[in-house]
């Protein structure tokens, strides 16, 4: 189980299931969006953090894998390892106004549009919430430089469709931009369709 695909509020309930201080929900969901693992989260007990352990909770979604850096503009091109073994992609495009980082909603697509290759394979599966968010936090914690926050754009259009994966991507963009998280605005996430009408 992932911790990120939770809400503040279910990490509330989470913490109090396990018979912790509820001031320790903001604590831990907080860390959880610095990309933080378990051992790092030093403000929280011991006890708390072994009783999520054995519950089979795990603290950060996805790893960076591996990280390309282009000579020309300073974009990067991360591939990111998801708990299952599968592999992602996402892009960091750095412009004047601030830092965007492309995520992926899926593994694979089912849409097969005749100029990509993420659907050559079909759908594998769709992301969580927690895996889509944590493409933000962990690339966020690889550009944040002493910076609060080195995102400041999402976009999502790397692989999968989004509408295809409905219910987990409209979770993500809420807890992208809870107040406790990344709190990162609406109007700075764009969301590319091929066409799913009558979900838009
Ligand atoms: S919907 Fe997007 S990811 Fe899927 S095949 Fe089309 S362009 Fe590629």
């Amino acid at each position: 189980m992932q911790l990120l695909d939770y809400s503040f509020e279910e990490i509330e309930n989470i913490v109090l299931s396990l018979g912790e201080a509820k001031f320790r929900a903001k604590q831990l969901f907080e860390w959880l969006n610095k990309g933080a693992e378990f051992e790092e989260m030093k403000t929280l007990p011991k006890s708390l953090i072994e009783k999520l352990k054995e519950a089979g909770y795990i603290a950060q979604a996805i790893h960076i894998e591996d990280v390309r850096v282009s000579k020309l503009d300073g974009t990067k091109k991360y591939i990111y390892r998801l708990s299952d073994g599968n592999i992602i992609e996402g892009v960091l495009m750095k412009y004047k106004y601030g830092n965007t980082i492309c995520v992926s909603t899926q593994v694979g697509c089912r849409m097969n549009c005749a100029f990509c290759a993420s659907g050559l394979d079909g759908l594998i599966r769709n992301l969580t919430p927690g895996e889509i968010l944590g493409q933000v936090i962990a690339v966020n914690r690889d550009n944040k430089e002493g910076k609060e926050r080195a995102i400041t754009n999402i976009v999502l259009m790397g692989s999968g469709e989004p509408f295809d994966n409905y219910e987990n991507v409209t979770k993500f963009l809420d807890l992208v931009n809870a107040e406790e998280g990344l709190n990162i605005s609406m109007r700075n996430i764009s969301l590319s369709t091929c066409g799913l009408c009558d979900k838009i």
